[in-house]
């Protein structure tokens, strides 16, 4: 796959998928600038070739048609300022301003198209939408990461209408420090997978028994654990229909010699409520009324001694409802902890998503090796699945 080191961009309208999907406020203003940080390199180094950007990306879930509170005109101050160029915006991403503003783009400007979601055809792949979205430009780049899962029109069949295309500098670090994790992984190498569902994330819990040294499990999906193994779990959140997987899984990681480690506690509440009652509770014992919001001491404690003595750590999913301050200790630990281990000179690999946003909010963000912007798209990479978007780089 070719990168955007490989082309000379002077003269050239560069079509660039970005990620500009960005969290507004309601003054419509920008809350978190990450993503508009994350593209501007790729950016950047196409007007200092001396070429011009043509940025499209998607904001928000539109379902029908135009709607303002999903307008890319709102991020066009954020993006000029960071630039340092004045930023000119079409109110379509094809038809007439899109065309005119292309037409007229010199070396050096750039031009932001307006919502590609706005028209169904985006997600759908339709091929004549994408068509004039690729008439636009004449080198097409891919720097949207979190999307290249999808075969869209703007991340995936734009791209066969160009014989120059290549991928921006956000998706090349992504990918390799993906491949980092599956192929180059030192030991001991620890998976620490949470969240809400195991049923999100079978397939790479799977994959991850074949290679890993530990897998810690917290979080919502490790009491369907306990309730397979014959544990009282109250209230706690289960999925009835993957207790035999569960099981299974159990069984896999002895079988692998994969040390799996289930938290040994949690910290448990009368409701789902950051002012709830709360106690401690074994997890093959949380009394009727109780449902585990977090993982317990004896858990964190445990967890955190692992990952500090791991070289490789991959991180998807935090280890309880870490929104409310209650139930945020177990990820904030972990958190540390990969920090601590990173500084012992570990590769840490934060998977996107809500793992993600603990390691931002506590500031520890340049602290671990690499945090990923793509929970979805890095899951399936990890799971050996082909991301559309990347193969239609390589195609
Ligand atoms: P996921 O999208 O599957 O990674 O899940 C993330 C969500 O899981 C977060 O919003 C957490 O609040 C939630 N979560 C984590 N632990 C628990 C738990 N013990 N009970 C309920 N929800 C949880």
């Amino acid at each position: 796959m070719k990168t955007i080191q490989d082309y000379d961009f002077k003269g050239k309208k560069a079509l660039i998928r970005v990620d500009f999907n960005v969290p507004l406020n309601d003054q419509m203003e920008v809350t978190d600038e990450t993503r508009i940080n994350a593209a501007i390199p790729t950016i950047k180094k196409i007007l200092n070739d001396g070429g011009s950007c043509i940025l499209m990306s998607h904001l928000g879930r539109p379902k029908n048609g135009p709607e303002d509170k999903f307008s890319l005109r709102h991020i066009v101050p954020n993006l000029g300022k960071k630039l340092g160029v004045p930023i000119k915006f079409a109110n379509d991403c094809i038809g007439q301003s899109a065309i005119e503003g292309s037409r007229s783009l010199k070396g050096g400007e750039v031009l932001l198209l307006e919502n590609v979601r706005f028209y169904k055809e985006e997600t759908a792949g339709d091929e004549d939408f994408a068509q004039k979205l690729a008439n636009l430009g004449d080198i097409y780049v891919n720097d949207a990461f979190g999307t290249a899962h999808r075969a869209h029109a703007s991340t995936t069949v734009a791209a066969k209408f160009f014989d120059e295309k290549c991928c921006g500098n956000v998706m090349q670090a992504e990918l390799e420090n993906a491949k980092k994790v599956l192929s180059n992984a030192e030991e001991p190498f620890t998976a620490i997978m949470g969240g809400a569902k195991i049923s999100d994330k079978i397939m790479i819990i799977e994959q991850l028994l074949d290679k890993v040294d530990h897998l810690i499990i917290g979080g919502g999906m490790s009491y369907t654990f306990f309730k397979a193994m014959g544990g009282q779990i109250g209230n706690s959140l289960v999925e009835e229909d993957k207790l035999g997987l569960a099981k299974e899984l159990i069984s896999k990681a002895k079988e692998k010699g994969v040390d799996l480690q289930l938290p040994k506690d949690s910290i448990v509440a009368d409701d789902f409520n950051n002012n709830a009652n709360t106690q401690t509770a074994d997890n093959y014992a949380i009394p009727e009324g109780f449902m585990g919001l977090d993982i317990g001491p004896e858990s964190r404690e445990v967890f955190a001694k692992i990952i500090e003595n791991s070289k490789t750590i991959l991180w998807n999913g935090p280890m309880g409802v870490f929104e409310m301050s209650n139930f945020a200790q177990g990820t904030n630990t972990i958190a540390k902890a990969v920090v601590k281990a990173t500084e012992n000179g570990g590769f840490s690999l934060i998977g996107g998503g809500d793992s993600a946003s603990a390691v931002n909010n506590l500031g520890y963000g340049e602290k671990v090796s690499y945090v990923s912007t793509g929970g979805g798209a890095l899951l399936e990479y990890m799971e050996g699945k082909t991301l559309p978007g990347v193969a239609a780089l390589e195609e």
